[in-house]
């Protein structure tokens, strides 16, 4: 490690900052954020540091800092834009024993001045010892994606129990796994989910467990929507639930890349269910939640889309709350919006579609029971799910009840996905070209002229392929 990092307790001091330039106005904020008195010297400031002279604790000084000038300061931050001048603070500060930092030129300096993703009162100092700033650039966006906005807070409101937990469970392991259960269990859960009496509740009970020698095993379930396919169109927090499962339960439709992102140790069920072939009734998937909750396991429910949208999320979460077991649901991208997107179709537009409904079309005994009279409307969108093996029923039931032919329809299949297939057409002609092109599913159907718009906006090159193949189906029968 060629440079150690600290964090300096700067309250009541003063620093130094020497440039007019953002870079030297950065540095005086982030001084000003940890309580310093700044001091900063340029003959000609640009705005951004004029702007701080309102500021309390901040002289600007419109002159070249002197020796004098650094007598009693701890830091000083050489940030002027010009190599000589950053050089001639270096040696001011050194003469008067102040650690100093120069811009760009960190091998020269006392100390880097490392990128920092801040939840005070977490704070995460990065640096690359001035090797690759780029590396610190991309490192940083993935550690502010990661990190809840509200850890800070999270971790000052937990600090707030120190002593009781301190008082109530003298065995330092116990202490341990307790701190280990507030922050990444039900209690940082409710937390970060704004629920701060239940966060208490929770710290509560499990103290008074703990503090009587039980020991608290109660598990939770996650049930997370994890997007029609793309594994970037997952949300931050479904992504941290799923590094955090014990066991996953999740559906055949699910890709293997967004399967790869759960915590590698984790148990992996498969609950999927082909339309015949029931790997598992829904009765026991609920069962099954519950029994592996209650032996203490962190429970990953991880579905298509989005788990309130015909994921039979609702029926699943019934059954956790009635057995009394902590539970959270994490929306997801549901596939009407991933797919109709990825194929270049707005779901609602203002000369097309002010409105959008989101139908099954599950036929039975080559019956539908839909609301048509709701469903020929003009001006709407009307999206389908599960509605493939069903196509020509559908397409015919919207033509006998007056709907034109000439209606454009899509069908997108594995929407969003490396393999996503879309086929374009009419009411007329869609169920056709769809066997033609032999689309399998998963797929989304998509009725309205809001399809005409994809010429205009199919912006997803993964698509270009399905492109080819639409105006392939597209050709006039010989
Ligand atoms: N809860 C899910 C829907 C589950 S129902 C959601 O919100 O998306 C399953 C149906 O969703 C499939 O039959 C299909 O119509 C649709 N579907 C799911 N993923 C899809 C994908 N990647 N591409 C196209 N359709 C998809």
């Amino acid at each position: 490690m060629d440079f150690l990092p600290i964090f300096l307790n700067l309250r009541g001091r003063v620093v130094v900052v020497d440039g007019g330039t953002s870079t030297a106005a950065r540095r005086a904020e982030r001084a000003l954020e940890a309580g310093a008195h700044v001091r900063i010297y340029d003959p000609e400031p640009e705005a951004s540091v004029l702007a701080l002279n309102t500021r309390d604790n901040v002289d600007l000084h419109r002159r070249l800092p002197e020796a004098d000038d650094l007598a009693g300061c701890t830091v000083a931050w050489g940030s002027s834009g010009d190599a000589d001048r950053d050089l001639a603070l270096l040696g001011l500060a050194k003469a008067a024993k102040v650690l100093c930092n120069v811009a760009d030129e960190a091998e020269q300096g006392d100390f880097i001045t490392p990128s920092i993703v801040d939840r005070s009162p977490v704070v995460v100092a990065i640096s690359t010892g001035g090797a690759a700033p780029i590396f610190s650039r991309i490192l940083h966006a993935r550690i502010e994606a990661t990190l809840p906005v509200a850890y800070g807070r999270l971790a000052e409101f937990v600090g707030g129990f120190r002593q009781k937990i301190l008082d109530a469970v003298p065995d330092a392991r116990m202490r341990r796994h307790f701190w280990e259960r507030m922050i990444d269990g039900p209690a940082g859960d409710f937390f970060l989910a704004g629920n701060l009496a239940r966060a208490e509740a929770q710290i509560t009970d499990d103290l008074l467990t703990t503090a009587t020698g039980g020991e608290n095993t109660a598990g939770e379930v996650y049930l997370v929507g994890a997007g029609p396919g793309d594994p970037e169109l997952l949300t931050f927090r479904a992504l941290r639930l799923m590094q955090r499962a014990d066991v996953v339960l999740y559906d055949r439709l699910l890709g293997d890349d967004i399967l790869s992102l759960v915590r590698r140790e984790a148990e992996r069920i498969n609950v999927g269910k082909k339309a015949k072939d029931h790997t598992m009734a829904q009765e026991s998937i609920s069962q099954l939640l519950v029994r592996l909750a209650r032996d203490g396991k962190r429970v990953l429910r991880l579905k298509g889309g989005d788990p309130y949208i015909f994921g039979r999320g609702g029926e699943e979460i019934a059954e956790l709350a009635e057995a009394g077991i902590p539970f959270q649901v994490v929306p997801g991208i549901t596939a009407a919006s991933g797919c109709s997107t990825y194929a270049g179709i707005p779901l609602t537009h203002r000369d097309h579609a002010q409105s959008c409904t989101f139908i099954t079309a599950h036929g039975k005994d080559g019956v539908l029971d839909l609301d048509w009279d709701i469903l020929i409307r003009d001006g709407q969108t009307v999206a389908v799910y599960m509605g493939l093996g069903s196509l020509g029923l559908l397409s015919a039931g919207f033509l006998e009840r007056g709907m034109t032919g000439e209606t454009p329809v899509a069908v997108v299949e594995n929407g969003t996905r490396p393999s996503q297939k879309t086929v374009t057409g009419t009411l007329s002609n869609i169920a056709q070209r769809v066997e033609k092109a032999e689309l399998k599913g998963p797929a989304i159907i998509v009725i309205g002229s809001v399809v005409t718009l994809r010429d205009q906006l199919n912006w997803q090159s993964l698509d270009r392929t399905a492109y080819a193949l639409t105006l392939d189906v597209a050709r006039p029968p010989e």
